[in-house]
């Protein structure tokens, strides 16, 4: 619906050098260039009365027909994802899944949402960004391609660099320091600074454990811990609970 938006952020930094280099290509189609009326009309009043408009299945249909058209090799299984807040909630786990996928097709709805049959004949994934509504899909499209794009290999400069990010392992990223050592008086953790690789490791290792205990408690259910990362959070959760007791008493 609005090409233009997607302009200026992929026009700059990691994402422009990925598509210079040719890591990746994006395409913007105009829904309103597969119209076949004067006034390229692509959507409708809903049937059965309420507010809003809801954008036509022709002009969705006719679109992505081409853009398949358009993909020589047939046999590979293209995801056509409609971005809607009624999809499955994004993760960095669904970036990962669908950083694999050789195309993706992202569709962005406007106004009060697209015709239905798109959602039951077209596409075959939904995704949400989160639960709350936008006006238009675009954002959306462009949080999904932001965090697929710097998935793919080389488009970040050190390979490992995504590795270590929040999420990436199901758990928060440790916090990071750089230069100066000290700042208005506050210093960088000793650790750090002394050489110990192991050590730092070890560091980085309890930050991760403690910083999603403490803000995200529910990814550690989920994530895959090593016995001494189960040894600190039983460790952490006691000294919580006894701090919170004597709080109280
Ligand atoms: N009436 C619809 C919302 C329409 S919002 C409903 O209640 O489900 C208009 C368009 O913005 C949607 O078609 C979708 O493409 C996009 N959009 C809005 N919020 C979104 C979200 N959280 N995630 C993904 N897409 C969203």
């Amino acid at each position: 619906m609005l090409p233009q938006m997607f302009e200026v952020p992929f026009s700059f930094g990691i994402f422009k050098r990925a598509v210079d280099q040719g890591l990746v290509s994006l395409n913007l189609y105009n829904i309103r260039d597969y119209t076949h009326d004067k006034h390229h009309i692509v959507d409708d009043y809903p049937y059965g009365g309420g507010s809003g408009m809801v954008l036509k299945p022709e002009p969705v249909f006719e679109s992505v027909a081409s853009i398949k058209a358009g993909i020589e090799d047939e046999a590979v299984e293209l995801p056509v994802i409609l971005l809607t807040p009624q999809g499955r909630l994004f993760s960095q786990q669904i970036a990962q899944e669908l950083s694999l996928y050789p195309h993706l097709v992202l569709i962005c709805g406007h106004y009060e949402g697209v015709d239905e049959r798109v959602r039951e004949h077209l596409t075959t994934d939904e995704i949400s960004i989160g639960d709350y509504v936008l006006t238009g899909g675009e954002l959306p499209a462009m949080v999904v391609i932001d965090a697929v794009v710097r998935l793919l290999p080389g488009v970040l400069g050190a390979e490992a660099s995504s590795l270590d990010d929040s999420h990436a392992s199901g758990l928060l990223e440790y916090p990071q320091y750089t230069r100066p050592a000290v700042y208005s008086g506050w210093s960088v953790p000793e650790v750090l600074l002394s050489g110990n690789h192991a050590q730092i490791a070890k560091w980085r290792r309890e930050q991760i454990i403690q910083r999603t205990l403490q803000r995200r408690p529910e990814l550690l259910d989920k994530a895959n811990l090593g016995i001494e990362d189960k040894q600190l959070v039983e460790r952490l959760t006691t000294r919580q609970s006894q701090f919170n007791s004597d709080r109280e008493s």
